[in-house]
């Protein structure tokens, strides 16, 4: 082992501070005994911190209409090839009634950036849900005014996935044409101040990333002190201007999801459905590597198919029922139960 890396990750391991250059290192591990040392570090803090239980939220993709043009993304605007689809109110809690049935705790509503649904319709997807149990309600719907963003916390959202996407600020105006990196970080602050448990988090592997870029994402999940981190690799879409970029490399992706765990102890950080598409064994590894979480999906069979951010997506022949008893095998498997509760960030003590 490298003399450098084994006193970052001793430095790592009596939880001091990092500094950007020190987590460079730290992503630097080579494959072998370095790798399997800081993963097993990310583990034993996973552990200590929650135990060995899995937290499952059930994603329900209600709209792949979107106003933006990301170029990573196959619901960018001009992407003329899917086809599209709104879910009504009744059809997503429908699908919540069915997550709920199945034993969920928490239900995640995402989309494209749709402004065809206006908070009110929002607001009644989320107290009808509620209606059904007192599960969780995550919503990822992108950027919407702090007065929205306010009203659908009163409405009882209880989380908020909004991810930076890339601390490199010339790479995110670059690839988010039209929008800016500064307002996002401006959404992700009234997030926290509407009194959300906050998800945010970033791709590995976009062209031109730089693993000093790397650093920087983990250290604004740091700053901005999320709950909630989603750390998966970028997969090309062939309908995108990203088409013939290599995927995010799988070990980067797992020592990057280390890291993270290293330096946000407390932060819930799923092994996603992107890491699963990239890599078949990609969610029982990132498990291993300090992830707790897995958002499997439960949207009806009938939509899913179409809800084509990346190609191949882990899941999408399955109907809820089968992503379930997947998801549990998968958890199985790596020797993990399933947790009980709706798994709060253990900063949050509503259960
Ligand atoms: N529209 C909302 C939520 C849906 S997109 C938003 O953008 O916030 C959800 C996530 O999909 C994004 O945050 C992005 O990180 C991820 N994503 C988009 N395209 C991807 C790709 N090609 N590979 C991997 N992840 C991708
Ligand atoms: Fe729209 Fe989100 Fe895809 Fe960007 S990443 S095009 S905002 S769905």
């Amino acid at each position: 082992m490298d003399s450098k890396f084994q006193s970052v990750l001793e430095k790592a391991s009596l939880q001091q501070d990092l500094s950007k250059d020190d987590i460079v290192i730290l992503l630097e591990a080579k494959p072998g005994e370095e790798q399997q040392e800081l993963f097993k570090l990310a583990d034993s803090i996973r552990i200590k911190n929650h135990g060995d239980v899995v937290h499952l939220r059930g994603i329900i993709e209600f709209s792949n209409y979107c106003r933006n043009d990301c170029y990573y993304c196959g619901l960018r605007r001009s992407n003329t090839k899917i086809r599209r689809y709104r879910m009504t109110v009744q059809q997503v809690v429908n699908a919540a009634r069915q997550a709920v049935n199945l034993g969920y705790n928490t239900i995640v509503l995402q989309s494209g950036e749709d402004p065809w649904y206006d908070v009110d319709t929002i607001c009644q997807m989320i107290s009808r849900i509620k209606e059904i149990k007192d599960v969780a309600v995550t919503l990822s719907i992108g950027e919407r005014s702090k007065k929205e963003y306010l009203m659908l916390r009163q409405a009882g959202a209880d989380r908020f996935l909004l991810k930076h996407e890339t601390a490199d600020e010339k790479l995110f105006m670059k690839l988010r044409p039209g929008t800016n990196f500064t307002h996002r970080l401006r959404c992700l602050k009234w997030l926290r101040e509407a009194g959300y448990q906050v998800g945010s988090g970033n791709m590995v592997g976009l062209p031109g990333q730089s693993l000093q870029s790397l650093a920087e994402d983990i250290l604004i999940l740091k700053e901005l002190d999320v709950e909630m981190a989603g750390i998966g690799p970028f997969i090309p879409h062939p309908h995108t201007p990203l088409a013939g970029v290599p995927a995010g490399d799988f070990n980067l992706v797992l020592k990057t999801l280390a890291v993270a765990r290293i330096l946000l102890p407390l932060a819930h950080l799923p092994a996603t459905t992107a890491v699963g598409t990239l890599h078949p064994r990609g969610r029982q590894v990132a498990l291993q590597c300090g992830a707790n979480v897995i958002m499997p999906n439960v949207t009806p069979r009938e939509f899913r198919r179409f809800y084509e951010i990346y190609p191949n997506k882990a899941g999408t022949l399955e109907d809820p029922k089968q992503s379930l008893q997947k998801i549990t095998d998968i958890i199985k498997e790596v020797g993990r139960d399933l947790a009980k509760g709706r798994g709060d960030s253990p900063k949050f003590k509503t259960s």
